[in-house]
């Protein structure tokens, strides 16, 4: 079978919205099945069908596009005109061989002028398929599904329903900047907000060369990884030591870790704005660590103007680590490494830093110096999907 049947959710799509979100479902899962011999994709009611040539890997195309937001489900399909006996002679020739001992016919008909309704058509073929293989009708458990789309001018069979991932296809919701540390919790957050439809750009603060580079390897991995789900992605990697040493010669520190994020938002907003993205994104969940109180995120958040997503903030870390596996993030997150968080920094950072001590200590600084330095110091990398 040489077809793919996409489904997706309906109800996700407004009236104006719809030509915009189905070009960006087309052309992401064009970009996902690259190199796989795609030769094009139908758009039918309700429904888009990707074609193949005959050389299409089966495995590799279920892989690729099980990946793609905002597909809900799909199935491998074979098209015969829309008409009974046409599609039940064809379904039998392809159960020709197949074991099976209970099965169900799953009939969705898109074409209401086609004579027959979906639970006729469910037990005219199933009655076919029992006298030609013996096995019995399972509503329930069926070991087989035949499922059957009929639609104005072509009808389609298969024999799975895959699910999907879900969600909207990336870049429907815009453009955000992710800050991405090598640990677990910052790619789920990422993951998250691609699978509602951003498109994301990651940016990473290292502290090379006070601290080895592992933290920039690690990075790259997880961005590779990220970038299966957005297909092609952009790197900014941020040199950030010689700011925390400034940060380090001008405030006491319990307050360091407080004026290291600040900082970061900064120079992560000048970063969006250059790049016409929205908002940020962190892997921050309330109270997981000393410095993710109520009272220190919103110090932080203080230092941005753009609105700051934390899609983990109601997350516990099993949650979040379960996700990781999922994705294949975890492997690559838990490679011990050195962040730059650590450097200069004591064991107990200020729980409830406030914003006028923070102000206070800031008021010594060059801020728009330092995110001016941060900015142009941005080493640039670019991720693509399947790699060429
Ligand atoms: P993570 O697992 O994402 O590192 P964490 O639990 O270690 O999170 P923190 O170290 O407090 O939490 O970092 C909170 C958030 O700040 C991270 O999720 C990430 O979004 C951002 N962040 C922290 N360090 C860096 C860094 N070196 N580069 C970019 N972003 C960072
Ligand atoms: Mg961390």
């Amino acid at each position: 079978m040489k077809s793919v049947l996409v489904r997706y959710h309906e109800v996700a799509l407004k009236k104006g919205n719809r030509p915009y979100f189905m070009n960006m479902l087309k052309r992401n899962l064009r970009s996902s099945v690259s190199g796989l011999g795609l030769k094009e994709i139908e758009s039918l009611p309700g429904r888009l069908v990707l074609c193949f040539d005959s050389t299409a890997d089966r495995e590799a195309i279920h892989q690729r596009v099980q990946r793609v937001f905002g597909v809900a489900n799909f199935s491998f399909v074979e098209r015969t005109s829309p008409d009974l006996k046409t599609l039940e002679e064809n379904i039998l020739q392809y159960l020709d061989g197949r074991q099976f001992s209970s099965f169900r016919v799953d009939t969705k008909r898109a074409d209401k002028q086609f004579p027959l309704t979906s639970p006729e058509v469910n037990r005219k073929v199933g009655a076919a398929v029992k006298n030609k293989t013996g096995a019995r009708v399972d509503l329930d458990n069926a070991e087989l599904t035949i499922t059957i789309e009929i639609l104005p001018h072509d009808a389609f069979f298969g024999f799975d329903k895959i699910a999907g991932s879900g969600g909207l296809p990336v870049g429907v919701s815009g453009r955000v900047v992710s800050l991405i540390s090598g640990g677990i919790d910052s790619p789920i957050a990422a993951c998250r907000m691609m699978r509602r439809g951003c498109r994301l750009i990651f940016v990473h603060f290292h502290s090379r060369p006070y601290l080895d580079q592992t933290s920039q390897e690690k990075v790259r991995e997880l961005v590779k990884l990220l970038t299966r789900y957005q297909f092609s992605s952009r790197l900014y990697l941020v040199p950030f030591g010689e700011i925390q040493r400034q940060i380090v010669a001008a405030v006491l520190r319990p307050l360091r870790v407080i004026l290291y994020r600040r900082m970061m938002m900064r120079i992560a907003e000048a970063i969006a704005r250059n790049e016409k993205a929205s908002a940020l994104v962190t892997g921050e969940s309330l109270g997981q660590v000393a410095s993710q109180t109520l009272e220190n995120l919103s110090v932080i958040e203080e230092a941005a103007t753009l609105p700051i997503l934390r899609p983990l903030l109601g997350m516990d870390k099993q949650e979040i680590i379960d996700q990781a596996r999922q994705i294949g993030t975890f492997d690559i997150s838990v490679i011990p490494d050195q962040d730059c968080c650590q450097l200069f920094v004591p064991q107990h950072p200020a729980t409830k830093a406030r914003l006028t001590d923070v102000e206070k200590a800031e008021s010594t600084l060059d801020l728009q110096a330092l995110t001016r330095q941060g900015v142009g110091g941005a080493e640039v990398e670019e991720f693509r999907f399947p790699a060429e």
